[in-house]
């Protein structure tokens, strides 16, 4: 994983994308603005010229003898700043919501499309609720980056700019006594930026790992109840849901510390400003008018720099969370097409492995010189305790990671000169807890293949003994599956996966045996849709079952990272070694 990911290109590409909803909504709000800079002015009129003896400015010279008409339009002149203020406020608000929102979807679709697409090795090293709260939360933060950062910030610096320049126009010196206020404001954001960097990362960390919590104890449910672990988990979750609490609240603390200091330099300022100006109006430089639109300004200036301050922290506390999905989108696939990788077509099925070296982590290797050849017709199965490297060895064909030593061929070629999806569309898997989808029993059997015909599907199905119990269900084959598929049982899912395997009808398939008894009537079920499928095919086994180890024609058997014995059932109990203690511990079978 990339340590410090460049986000401004990522924030600043997403933006891009929505500049054309971005800059109408911006547009709006910066006339908003200019209207809200006008509005001291028709009261300094009021105060200046129709309550007191100034003479009327030009636009308003034909009311010099009619005050109280004067007063009318100029009221009325307020009435109208006021609704076009509010209302190009409001209008560009919503365009501008509009494109953060839409730089948040772009976001997590892309980030989506990224971890549909990176290797196993990412998805093994980190827990699925932490990678499900960046795609689903922390990508709000690009929203917040730009509907509460970029957008505030350009709103205020456009605001203070305006005001600067009429208040220069005003009065020079008590602009720049305004102005004096700035170097404290500055350092007080300053040191609320770090603060709010480091309990944020805090708050994230601690979000994320409660997320985690939930999705993983969920999806183990039934494990969790089975051993009656439930208020353990309780308090688990409680503990990690308190530390984030903690975490909330110090986040919060810092910011409402921060909006405090601020206040309070800004009401510094304001009265000082009063105090001056209203010198300056006794000394007769200055008309009450003006001073009124002045106190206003100085009212607004700070408004404005305190946005500012706000921003930063905001864009601090919204940088992590950003932080957090570019790193997923800036990690790299570790598998993935050399240059020149062919596309494969339709395979023979040969598979060798030959001398291949693997392991999850560096110096322990799982697999030690693993040599072997399985050819079309062939049912392979692979036999040895849990934790031998059975799984391992299949991921390896299925190119779920590349072997550190060695290789591995298909039809003589090494498979990583092929394009590794076109490598997957040859395989078939019936894992040994289906997946299920939640959508129809139609779509879940043709998910390796959505075009197929229903003839093709209820073909498949027939094969895998599965037509007779999907027509007994309430819609037949338009029967949604529940989440996970929890409303079918296990012989039952087995068989879906099957029929899936049959409808792929690719030229390898791999079966992980259910370690589950199946009752004896949908074991047979399985064997005999088994027997069919295997024609032509090059299957391989995880075997948990005498009777499949029976049907293979070629056992392999692994020992500490070795293929330490092969051949036939029969042969291999005959030679009364390894396999014939391993046959008797794992399936309880008397060598014969
Ligand atoms: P089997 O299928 O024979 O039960 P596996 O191939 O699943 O065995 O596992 C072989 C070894 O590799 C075990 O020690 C297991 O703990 C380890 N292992 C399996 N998958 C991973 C993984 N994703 N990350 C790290 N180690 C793993």
């Amino acid at each position: 994983m990339n340590e410090t990911p460049k986000l401004w290109p990522h924030a600043w590409s997403l933006i891009r994308g929505q500049q054309r909803v971005a800059l109408v909504g911006l547009v709006l709000t910066l006339f908003s603005i200019a209207a809200s800079l006008l509005q001291p002015w028709p009261l300094k009129i009021i105060v200046d010229s129709i309550l007191g003896s100034v003479p009327m400015p030009a636009s308003l010279a034909g009311f010099a003898d009619n005050k109280p008409a004067a007063l009318l339009t100029v009221c009325l002149a307020l009435l109208v700043i006021n609704v076009v203020r509010g209302g190009l406020g409001a209008w560009g608000t919503t365009y501008l919501v509009r494109a953060g929102l839409r730089m948040t979807q772009e976001l997590r679709f892309r980030v989506y499309e990224h971890l549909q697409k990176l290797s196993l090795v990412f998805h093994d090293s980190r827990a699925v609720g932490d990678s499900i709260y960046r795609v689903t939360w922390d990508t709000y933060s690009i929203q917040t980056i730009f509907n509460g950062g970029l957008i505030p910030l350009v709103s205020a610096i456009a605001t203070l700019i305006g005001m600067m320049i009429w208040m220069l126009h005003l009065d020079v010196v008590l602009t720049l006594l305004a102005l004096a206020i700035a170097p404290a404001l500055a350092l007080t954001i300053k040191r609320y930026n770090r603060l709010m960097t480091d309990v944020s990362t805090e708050y994230y960390t601690h979000e994320s790992k409660v997320s985690a919590m939930i999705q993983e104890s969920l999806s183990a449910i039934r494990t969790i109840q089975a051993f009656a672990r439930e208020e353990d988990e309780v308090r688990r979750f409680s503990t990690g849901a308190a530390q984030s609490v903690d975490a909330n609240v110090r986040m919060t603390k810092v910011q409402v510390m921060s909006s405090f200091v601020v206040g309070l330099i800004t009401a510094v300022g304001t009265v000082a400003m009063i105090w001056i100006g209203g010198q300056r109006v006794l000394a007769g430089r200055l008309s009450i008018g003006e001073l009124l639109v002045f106190i206003t300004y100085v009212g607004m200036l700070y408004g404005p720099m305190s946005t500012i301050s706000g921003i930063a922290t905001a864009v601090q506390g919204a940088l992590t969370p950003f932080r957090r999905v570019i790193e997923i989108l800036e990690t790299k696939p570790t598998i993935g097409d050399k240059p020149g990788a062919r596309p494969l077509t339709r395979c023979n099925g040969v598979v060798r492995f030959e001398g291949v070296w693997f392991g999850y982590v560096t110096d322990h290797p799982v697999l030690k010189g693993v040599d072997f050849e399985a050819r079309p017709g062939q049912m392979v199965a692979l036999v040895g305790p849990s934790g031998v490297g059975k799984s391992t060895l299949l991921s390896l064909l299925l190119r779920f990671y590349d072997p550190q030593k060695g290789r591995v061929l298909l039809d003589g070629q090494d498979i990583r000169e092929f394009q590794y999806r076109s490598l997957r569309r040859q395989i078939g898997i019936v894992p040994q807890e289906p997946v299920l989808f939640s959508t129809s029993v139609r779509d879940n059997i043709a998910y390796g293949r959505p075009a197929a015909t229903l003839d093709e599907i209820l073909e498949a199905a027939r094969a895998a003994e599965a037509d007779e119990f999907i027509r007994a269900m309430p819609q037949g084959y338009d029967t949604p599956i529940g989440e996970r598929g929890v409303t079918l049982s296990g012989g039952q899912r087995q068989r879906l996966a099957l029929a899936r395997a049959f409808l792929k009808n690719s030229p390898i398939l791999i079966l992980d045996e259910p370690t589950a008894a199946l009752d004896s009537e949908t074991e047979v079920a399985v064997l005999r849709s088994l027997e069919r499928l295997r024609q032509g095919r090059t299957v391989f086994v995880v075997a948990h079952r005498l009777s499949t180890v029976r049907q293979a024609d070629l056992l392999l058997v692994l020992h500490d990272g070795q293929i330490v014995e092969r051949g036939r059932h029969d042969e291999l109990v005959a030679r009364g070694g390894h396999y014939a203690r391993v046959c008797e511990l794992q399936f309880g079978a008397p060598p014969q």
